[in-house]
């Protein structure tokens, strides 16, 4: 972390009594409730008694494993504490997302909240009203980053077991068990230091990969036999769900994380999509292994962004037009 950041967060951070919000984006994921609970962890290790952990929206049962997610608030389901929480926090993290309005209904919010407002995370083009802004590209997660700013403070002896296994979870879901966003030593020093303090990570696969229900894997099987396409001369493969399908398999938070994946293992492939029908939207899921930048195709066409090779984006439309769409766009886009 930048000497002159990490001085201006340690300035806020000079009394334990402030009030602290961490909060993360809609639709939250690992790296997301691993960064929350890390960072929670990590404050309250070093004294900070008012911290509270706030999220949009439902997280996935997959993850309500980790130590402390019973700290988490949910927006949704408690709007108007957690509104009280925001307007009265003197410091507001903002991890794993670059603009308030990836937060969906907790955007007003903290757009009008007076605390200072600190972003820690890794997304593309962050926006510029943060106080305090630790944004950093070329890292694996935003969990890397929250153990980077403990190391930049020399508190990695405060790094609990709790933490480290928060911190994994960051790790490991961002990169896809260490298949992407990865090629850099420093994550394999910091997961190294994460075993050394006692996490089993062969535990955390089991629990985050393999605790599908059996409605979740018939899902996957329906995706893969009856909904994919493939465009091999436009090298694109994609995937849509509708209501009536995620209904069909009894669909939970978190059923189809990781489905996109399939659609980009064919040979040749090199960008794929997951078309999911929302009640107000159709929810886009981007990925890529070539050199075409689906944030860009996000922003540009489809209302969203995220990373070059991972990215969401949302339409307006029916399902029946914006797949129209993104085939005439993947079109012109090559
Ligand atoms: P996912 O497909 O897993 O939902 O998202 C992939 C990546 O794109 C994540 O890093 C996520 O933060 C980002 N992302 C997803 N949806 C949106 C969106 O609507 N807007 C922006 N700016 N980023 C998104
Ligand atoms: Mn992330």
């Amino acid at each position: 972390m930048a000497p002159a950041e990490l001085n201006k967060l340690n300035k806020l951070l000079d009394k334990d009594s402030v009030r602290i919000v961490l909060t993360t984006h809609k639709n939250p994921d690992g790296d997301a409730i691993g960064s929350v609970l890390a960072l929670y962890g990590y404050l309250r290790s070093r004294g900070f008694n008012n911290v509270e952990c706030i999220v949009p929206d439902a997280y996935p049962s997959f993850l309500a494993w980790l130590p402390n997610n019973d700290v988490i608030y949910v927006f949704e389901n408690d709007s108007d504490y957690c509104n009280e929480l925001i307007k009265q926090a003197d410091i507001i993290f903002s991890l794993d997302y670059n603009a308030f309005h990836r937060t969906g209904i907790m955007e007003e919010s903290l757009t009008k909240a007076s605390g200072k407002k600190v972003l820690i995370d890794h997304h593309l083009e962050p926006d510029s009203c943060f106080d305090i802004s630790y944004s950093k590209i070329d890292t694996s997660s935003t969990a890397e980053l929250i153990y980077n700013f403990i190391e930049s403070n020399q508190n990695t002896h405060l790094i609990t077991k709790a933490i480290a296994e928060a911190l994994y979870v960051g790790i490991m879901t961002d990169t896809g068990s260490f298949s992407y966003s990865c090629n850099y030593e420093k994550t394999y020093h910091i997961v190294a230091h994460l075993i050394k303090l006692g996490i089993d990570s062969e535990k955390i696969h089991q629990l985050i990969y393999n605790t599908f229900t059996e409605n979740r894997l018939r899902l996957l099987g329906y995706c893969l036999s009856e909904r994919l396409t493939v465009l091999k001369e436009k090298r694109t493969a994609y995937i849509y769900l509708t209501k009536e399908d995620l209904n069909r398999f009894n669909y939970q938070t978190g059923d189809t994380e990781g489905v996109v994946n399939y659609a980009l293992s064919i040979e040749d492939i090199e960008i794929a999509a997951l078309f999911t029908e929302r009640d107000d939207l159709i929810r886009i899921s981007l990925r890529s292994k070539g050199d075409f930048s689906v944030n860009d195709f996000a922003r540009k066409y489809f209302d969203g962004g995220g990373h070059k090779r991972a990215a969401g984006g949302n339409s307006y439309e029916s399902m029946q037009n914006t797949l129209k769409r993104f085939e005439e766009k993947i079109r012109t886009s090559l």
